[in-house]
């Protein structure tokens, strides 16, 4: 299927790695030009340049933390018209809301709630105006079931989920869409990182470990960065325009809800 997204600009924050890169690898292959941004400039640089051989399309890295006001200063300089923006960030830390200060839930509600808002601020009126854009927020399956030791994330994402099921019906008359893609577990440094700890306190390696999370999915596997690039890619395709302020989960069917 043509997603007729050729020829557009994205910014993909986030993008280095994970879901983010699976983000920017799928809409490069659909012909769309990027401003990518992660925070170490190597990394970032060598994925720029895995996803112009992979695609041919113009890949721009910007090496900053976007969830500062001079980070996203320097993505948006790098794209001031972008026709397509995907929200990303670091996830914020687990552990025990007791634990918690202010400048815990200040720093998270800055990085996965605020950042995307302003970002959203900053490039929604010009997509009106314009007449196309998509702007996809990467969350987390926490929004719709709680994950108890990411009470942060399950706090922060909330909020900015609440914001956007109210903006994305202001903006779909002129073109533009606002949704939420929510990833369950998938296989990439983040989730890793999780299934150490668990480990850790399971007297169990890695490895099994990893097993074992995989086998309690529905799928019995973890989902691909590839796989969560092609829905971002669809719903920021042409035909996706009648679709705005959702909440798309992929989990593998991890949520036992029937609705
Ligand atoms: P990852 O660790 O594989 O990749 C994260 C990417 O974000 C890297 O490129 C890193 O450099 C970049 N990054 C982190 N903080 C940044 C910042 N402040 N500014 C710019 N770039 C930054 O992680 P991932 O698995 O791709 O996760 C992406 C998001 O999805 C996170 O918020 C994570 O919490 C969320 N999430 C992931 C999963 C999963 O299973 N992988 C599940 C639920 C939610």
């Amino acid at each position: 299927m043509d997603l007729g997204i050729k020829g557009r600009k994205a910014i993909v924050c986030a993008a280095s790695k994970g879901l983010g890169r699976g983000c920017a690898m799928a809409l490069a292959k659909e012909g769309v030009d990027l401003v990518i941004n992660a925070r170490t400039a190597d990394v970032l640089e060598k994925t720029a340049d895995e996803i112009r051989k992979a695609t041919g399309v113009k890949v721009t890295a910007v090496a900053c933390d976007v969830t500062r006001p001079e980070g996203r200063e320097a993505v948006l300089k790098a794209c001031p018209e972008p026709d397509i923006v995907i929200n990303n960030a670091g996830g914020p830390p687990p552990g025990d809301f007791r634990d918690w200060t202010r400048d815990h839930w200040i720093a998270a509600v800055d990085a996965n709630m605020l950042t995307p808002i302003e970002l959203i601020k900053a490039t929604v009126d010009g997509m009106m105006a314009r007449g196309f854009g998509r702007i996809v927020n990467i969350t987390s399956s926490s929004v719709k079931a709680p994950i108890d030791i990411l009470g942060l994330s399950n706090g922060a994402r909330s909020g900015l989920t609440g914001f956007v099921a109210g903006v994305a019906r202001k903006t779909v008359k002129k073109g533009v869409t606002i949704n939420g893609l929510l990833p369950g577990p998938f296989d990439t440094d983040r989730l890793r990182g999780t299934f150490v700890a668990r480990a850790k306190s399971a007297s169990r390696s890695v490895e099994e470990e990893m097993r074992i999370g995989a086998a309690a999915n529905p799928a019995g596997r973890f989902g691909t960065p590839e796989e969560f690039g092609a829905m971002c890619a669809f719903l920021c395709s042409v035909h996706a325009g009648y679709i705005t302020g959702q909440n798309i989960l992929m989990d593998g069917g991890q949520y036992p809800g029937t609705y």
